[in-house]
């Protein structure tokens, strides 16, 4: 398989593993997921995941609560996805190691770069649990920083449509799709594919951004060929 996207991020929000229950986490809906990561390993990708919490709580949830307690609250959401996650690709015989930003060492191994690196390099996927570990930054933004810590070359960012479009398509049937986007027009057209922070830390480090729809799990391979089916965001 020619790739030009070899070691890569895959970003999940957690509504993704909520399916049609719209809270908590879906078991079948998980291991259809887990069978594309291994779909993605077997073709030769080296793979990270990093997961969101919008299936449980995201820290802007609450209006009254501190936010670093609510944020600290979300970021145990992805504890949770991760651990579904970890366990889905573990019965399907996916070889993973589940890397926590914030220590909690029963469950899971606490994040450390060169680790992760190995693991990535040998052919494991890694899941990156509880976001950066610390309060007021995203999943979006985990995904971005890990992505320019491990040298990820692309960032799969799984939603539900198959791209981004200049209204929404649900609501708008003459929406447009971008096949192609740079930092800068999302940043300035607010776009809302990902958090300013995360976007700019792409920008600061080169790393592509391939926006794609997780129901065409084969549109994943296409895009590590090279191939534009959704849109990519890049210089
Ligand atoms: N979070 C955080 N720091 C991080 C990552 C996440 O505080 O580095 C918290 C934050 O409250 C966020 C929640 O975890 O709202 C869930 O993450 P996110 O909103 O990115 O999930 P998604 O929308 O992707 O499901």
């Amino acid at each position: 398989m020619d790739l030009k996207f070899k070691r890569v991020i895959l970003k999940l929000s957690g509504e993704v593993l909520a399916g049609k229950k719209g809270f908590g986490i879906d078991d079948e809906v998980v291991l259809t997921v887990a069978k594309t990561i291994r779909e993605m390993v077997q073709e030769g990708l080296q793979v990270g995941v990093v997961i969101g919490a919008g299936n449980f709580w995201r820290g802007r949830s609450s209006k009254r609560m501190e936010r670093t307690t609510a944020d600290y609250m979300g970021m145990m959401g992805t504890v949770m996805n991760s651990l579904a996650m970890a366990d889905a690709l573990k019965f399907l015989g996916v070889k993973n190691h589940m890397m926590s930003s914030i220590s909690m060492t029963q469950l899971a191994e606490n994040y450390n770069r060169e680790k992760a690196v190995s693991y990535i390099e040998n052919g494991s996927v890694v899941i990156f649990a509880a976001g950066t570990g610390s309060p007021f930054f995203s999943t979006d933004t985990t995904a971005a920083l890990r992505a320019a810590e491990i040298d990820a070359e692309l960032i799969l960012l799984a939603k539900r449509v198959d791209g981004v479009y200049d209204s929404d398509p649900m609501l708008n049937p003459d929406a447009k799709k971008y096949d192609r986007l740079t930092y800068s027009q999302v940043l300035n057209q607010r776009l809302g594919v990902m958090d300013f922070t995360a976007i700019t830390l792409c920008m600061d480090n080169s790393i592509p951004i391939a926006v794609f729809d997780l129901n065409q799990p084969e549109n994943i391979i296409k895009t590590c060929m090279g191939l534009n089916v959704g849109t990519l965001i890049e210089e």
